[in-house]
Parts: C-alpha cells; structure tokens; sequence
C-alpha cells in the first residue's frame, strides 16, 4: 500500500500527506494486538483512539452483532423501533445517573456533541430565552471536529484554527480547579449568562487537547457554577465514558449529574460507530409538549443503527460479568509505577496516571513521526501527539502486558537518539 496513488486516493486524518510517512497496514486484530500486512503483531496501546475497551473481537461481542447481522442488520430509525436500540436505551437510563433517562442516538461523537448543542439551545427558547446561545467551554478543551463542536474547543491550541469566522465563536474559561480560577470562570458566567445556553467539560480528563487531569472538586465547582446562573451542564464522557476513569463514568466519582451527557468512543466496544446523547428530564420535558414545532429536529440516516446496538448491548454485557471497570481502576498504580523511570529522563515534564490512562508528559516531541516508527518497531502502537506519549489501552489488558507496554514506552524514551527533546 506504498504506491503514492494510493495514498491519494485516501485523504487522511490529522496529517500533512505529503511529507507523513506511509500509515501502518492492517490487516487484522485479535485479543490485544493488531497484525500488520507484513506479519508483525502489535500490542494496541491506544485501543483504537479509546474505543476497544474489552480487546478486540471478544467472542460474544462478535457473536452478538453476527447474530444481529443476520437478522437485521439496519432499518431506519423515523417511525420505526427495534429491540436491540429500546433495551440499550433502557440500559444506558439505568446505568446513568439520577434522571439522565432520554437517549438520542448520534452516529459519532461530534455529532452526539452537536445534538448536545442543540438540545441545550432547543431548551432555553422553549423557556422563553431564546437568546441563550452561545456556550462555555474551557482551556484545553476538545469537543469533535464538526463545525460547531469545534466552536467549544480550545482556540488557542485547537487544531481547528484554519477556519476563523466559519467558526461560532464561543465563552472559553480557565476550569476552576481554585478558589481564584472558580472567581474567574463566576465572572465570566456572571457576565455572559443571559446569551450562554451550557457549560461544556470532559470531567476528570481532558482528552485530546492535552490529557490533562483534574479533580472531583473541580467537577463539583462547574455544577455549583451552573446553578448559580441557572445555565445548563453538559459532560463529554465520550472519552472518559464505560469505565476509562476508574467509575463506570467519571461523573459518579465527583458525585455530580450534569443536565445532558455525550458517550461514544467505547459505547459499541470499539465495533461501529456509535454515540448518545442523553438528557436528563428537565431538557427532554421542554421538547414534550402538543405542540409538533417543540420537537428536537434530528434525525441522522443511520440513527440507532442496529448492528451497533447489538455491539453495545453485548459490550454492556461485559461490563455487568467481568470486573471491568475495577480492572481499570486497578490499572492506576500499574501505569504510574511502569512508566515512574520515565521522570528521571531528560525532557520529561511530568508522568501521570488516572484509571486506564498513562501519560508521560515532555517538553516537546521533536519527531512525532520517527518515535512511533520505534514504537512499533519495538511491538507496540501508540500515537503520541504534542507534548504526549499515552496509553488508553483495553480495559482487561493482563498485568504481564501493563509491564511491557510500560517498560517500552520508557526503554523508547530512555534511548539517546529518540529525539524526544527540542
Ligand atoms: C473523540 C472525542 C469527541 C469526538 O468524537 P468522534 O467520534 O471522533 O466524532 C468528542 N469529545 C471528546 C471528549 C472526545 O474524546
């Protein structure tokens, strides 16, 4: 797949073609680790972006959504129901906090995300303030990569910059991990409450704008906040969702219920692409009214797909058998004691763990390209990005596999020539 035909003929992500090198063939993926074109095994680092949380092709997802293949592999979703998406709608309300019991199926994240968007939009108008449109997001947020999804992201460090007013320009806070930045972001919600119809946060864990950590308590104030100006809360758990974190979703660990809740990424096992958006009561009884203007105006084509239902019923299955969410807990102490050498080696800023994710800071990649190349000349995949190398890997990865996935992070790093800094 080297002939650059080919790799014209697909216009990839997040990269500069021109200059990136070749991506990686794969040609399949079982258990923990993907086999490349050319027979070499990798153990997956990244769990496909988050996604793959009880390895790949666990046998009764694979049975679950064959089973469904043969059946009914999709039918659209205006004016039909089918069981797969009834009992994981039934599902998700049970297993989500307090009232957040309204699932609107999405396809991707961003799209879960610009449904959150409207939904809070949707809400203020039905409440007769329908100059309530603009949202509060914070630094180093990421959101999606859809127009409006991008608006909530970090602007200054956002990878969106290119489109200036093509973008909604939006609130952007400090998160109020103090008594000062709380002060700050009060200011701001004080000053532009009447136009502001949410607060976005990823709690515990911002993701792709720098995987950045923050505590229960700052979870906590961004409530407070909320309900001091009467704004509406919206969690992306699209990343920290099923388990990441250490909880089932990050939000229990603060003891927080945001108005509307975004999962993705893990929700079908890594298997389809799927994502929800799920309102709490207060939001969906704006819409339940006899008026047939005060209905939510979304509906994507494959909606509620259910071939993607069945994967993440089938996902949820696992999540109720094994101890998957104690074994990413668990996997906390693992990943700071593996990738703790890594402190000591020049370039490295900090080193952090939190659930089943392991980050090792730096000042600053200086080949992003060439330490992957080392990365998976050593057998594993990972994709670090700005100032990161980080692992998200499978929920139930063997403690063996911790230890190797750790020991090559740090023996790649550790190796003078691997350009880590400057
Ligand atoms: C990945 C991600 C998104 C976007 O999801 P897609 O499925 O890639 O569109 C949104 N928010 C967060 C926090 C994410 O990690």
């Amino acid at each position: 797949m080297n002939s650059s035909n080919s790799r014209q003929s697909i216009w990839r992500p997040y990269c500069q073609m021109k200059t990136a090198p070749s991506p990686l063939e794969i040609v399949s993926a079982d258990g923990f680790e993907l086999t490349t074109a050319d027979g070499r095994k990798l153990i997956d680092g990244m769990a496909s972006w988050w996604s793959v949380c009880h390895g790949y092709a666990h046998p009764h997802v694979v049975e679950s959504t064959l089973e469904q293949l043969s059946r009914l592999p999709h039918v659209m979703f205006g004016g039909i129901t089918h069981e797969p998406a009834e009992r994981l709608a039934a599902r998700l309300a049970a297993i989500l906090p307090a009232d957040l019991d309204h699932v609107f199926f999405a396809d991707s994240g961003s799209v879960a995300v610009e449904v959150a968007m409207k939904m809070a939009v949707g809400y203020w108008r039905r409440r007769g303030q329908p100059q309530r449109q603009r949202f509060l997001s914070f630094t180093h947020a990421y959101h999606g990569d859809t127009t409006g999804a991008m608006s909530l992201c970090d602007p200054d460090r956002s990878m969106h910059a290119d489109y200036g007013d093509a973008i909604l320009s939006q609130h952007h806070s400090v998160l109020p991990v103090d008594d000062a930045s709380e002060a700050a972001c009060h200011e701001l919600l004080a000053r532009h409450k009447e136009n502001i119809a949410a607060v976005f946060v990823e709690p515990l864990v911002q993701g792709a704008g720098g995987m950045r950590f923050h505590d229960a308590e700052t979870v906590t104030r961004i409530r407070r906040l909320c309900d001091e100006h009467d704004v509406l809360m919206i969690a992306d758990e699209i990343a920290t969702g099923f388990g990441r974190t250490g909880t089932m979703f990050a939000v229990e660990a603060c003891d927080v219920v945001p108005d509307i809740i975004c999962l993705g990424k893990a929700l079908t096992a890594g298997t389809m692409t799927m994502a929800v958006t799920v309102a709490n009561s207060r939001v969906f009884d704006a819409f339940w009214t006899d008026r047939t203007a005060d209905a939510l105006m979304h509906g994507p084509t494959f909606m509620a797909n259910p071939l993607a239902c069945a994967a993440a019923n089938a996902s949820l299955d696992l999540f109720d058998r094994e101890p998957r969410v104690e074994q990413a807990r668990r996997m906390e102490p693992k990943l700071q004691a593996g990738l703790a050498p890594a402190r000591e080696l020049p370039g490295v800023v900090d080193v952090r763990s939190r659930g089943a994710i392991g980050v090792i800071q730096v000042e600053s990649l200086a080949d992003v390209e060439d330490l992957r190349t080392r990365f998976v000349d050593a057998g594993l995949w990972l994709r670090p990005f700005g100032d990161c190398v980080y692992v998200t890997p499978p929920l139930n990865l063997p403690d063996d596999l911790i230890d190797r996935v750790c020991s090559t992070m740090v023996e790649v790093m550790s190796s003078r020539d691997a350009g880590i800094l400057i």
